[in-house]
């Protein structure tokens, strides 16, 4: 004998309508539905009385997100509801995720959903989740105009995590935090790097918006932002002087904009070549070294001559190489899944730990994009979306500093994940570290002689061999 379909009872209140029946009434009918359609109910999900009102309705619904990941987890194979409006959009969360829901299990359409009066056909869930996603497209037209609209008025701009400097509605400065801005903002126009400010705050334990520690994106980011200096920006372009307090001067502002763009890489007093004794020439298998040549174009090349081994016959630009190679590595440390490749390669193949920790990478990275669709589809709320995405994002951590632990080496745990970051410290933080990473991550690279006459630089003639 079959087992039988396991329940999920989901009941909510509804504002809106006059004479709705009541929680108890809801679930009552329900457990009785259950019986009539042999099913057992294994979880009764009660939305609790939404206090924001009219304004808020349908926006804030945490039992209903429980009940999505009981679904996709297998652990209910039906939803029982009081009427079908109860799972409506226009005051409830909707049945797009629903049905999302069902097939990412695996589940049949059919026999998915019951109300009071039994099963709802698949035709009719099919009807309300298109008519819910026109809904959904709708309102997200709606609040794409709102948004601009209040660019355009000087509105601040309130996301879901207070901006550094004032408190959430942008109506009062906070003292110390504005300081800190004026602080790095100041520090920075007489010369020093957002690295060392970066360095300093963590060190002396000034506290980020969200506790976390600071990072030179970050930084970065609050300092070339319009609304330190009361600018009100939208999609990147200033379109209105906001309607809060400033904490820097737009003059300040500007040249925080130049001192702060990417920098070319420009050849620093005392340069040396970071890839230096890290290559090897292609015809003979020397060293290619450094090579300042007239004109004061940097090189490296196989060089012969007195003390020097090599053939003279193969040599390469070196800032075009050095653009190439820091590219390279700031993409592959980026990548987490080459970064736990790294890692195993550091421990070595006794430790089969790690093949785990890398699954748990991918299917947190998995969670993560889930939990972003429900939050794009408005199924979810802000709130509850930041708190959860925070949980995954401390989970994803807590993994790769397992992974980081497991390396050996010390090199991965401190350079930081993105590539924007990576790219900052690369050239933050010099040649040493530089040197480092490269080796880390790179066996000898091999240079070619040069395929044709052309000037420019020919990725092609390198043979480059991570080590993981
Ligand atoms: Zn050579």
């Amino acid at each position: 004998m079959a087992a039988r379909r396991r329940a999920a009872l989901y009941a909510r209140q509804s504002i809106t309508r006059e004479g709705s029946a009541s929680l108890d009434v809801q679930i009552e009918a329900c457990r009785d539905a259950a019986k009539r359609l042999k099913v057992d109910v294994v979880v009764e999900l009660v939305e609790p009385p939404s206090t924001s009102g009219y304004r808020n309705r349908g926006r804030s619904r945490p039992k209903f997100g429980e009940l999505l990941e009981l679904i996709r987890a297998g652990e209910v194979d039906c939803v029982l509801a009081y009427k079908t409006d109860r799972l409506s959009r226009g005051g409830g969360p909707g049945w797009a995720p629903l049905v999302d829901a069902f097939e990412a299990a695996g589940r049949d359409p059919d026999k998915a959903v019951a109300t009071t009066d039994g099963w709802v056909s698949e035709f009719e869930i099919g009807i309300r989740s298109a008519m819910d996603r026109e809904e959904s497209k709708k309102t997200s037209d709606r609040m794409l105009a709102v948004r601009a609209r209040e660019a355009r008025e000087g509105k601040p701009r309130i996301a879901g995590r207070r901006a550094y400097g004032w408190n959430y509605e942008m109506t009062e400065l906070i003292p110390e935090e504005a300081a800190r801005i004026l602080e790095a903002a100041e520090r920075v126009l007489t010369g020093e790097s957002v690295w060392s400010i970066c360095t300093d705050w963590n060190t002396q334990g000034v506290a980020t918006v969200t506790g976390r520690p600071w990072t030179v994106t970050t930084i970065m980011s609050i300092l070339t932002s319009g609304r330190i200096a009361g600018l009100r920006e939208h999609k990147g372009v200033v379109v209105a002087k906001g309607k809060w307090e400033p904490i820097i001067t737009e003059e300040q502002h500007q040249a925080l904009i130049v001192a702060l763009a990417p920098k070319r890489a420009k050849p620093r007093k005392g340069r040396t070549y970071p890839l230096t004794s890290l290559m090897r020439c292609g015809l003979c298998g020397g060293r290619m070294r450094s090579l300042q040549r007239e004109g004061g174009r940097r090189t490296y090349a196989c060089r012969k001559g007195p003390g020097l081994d090599g053939c003279g016959r193969v040599s390469i630009r070196a800032p075009q190489l050095e653009e190439y190679v820091r590219d390279l590595i700031c993409g592959m440390l980026a990548d987490p899944v080459t970064r736990a490749a790294m890692a195993r390669l550091d421990k070595g193949d006794e430790d089969e730990g790690d093949g785990s920790l890398l699954e748990s990478l991918r299917e947190i990275d998995e969670r993560r994009q889930r939990l972003i669709d429900l939050y794009t589809d408005g199924d979810i709320d802000r709130a509850s979306f930041r708190t959860r995405k925070d949980r995954i994002d401390d989970e994803a951590r807590e993994v790769e500093a397992q992974i980081a632990s497991r390396t050996g080496t010390r090199v991965l745990a401190e350079v930081p994940g993105t590539y924007e970051e990576l790219v900052a410290a690369w050239e933050e933080r010099g040649i040493d570290f530089q040197r480092r990473l490269i080796e880390a991550l790179l066996h000898p690279i091999i240079v070619n002689p040069a395929r044709s006459r052309k000037r420019a630089f020919d990725p092609g003639r390198l043979e480059i061999v991570p080590k993981a």
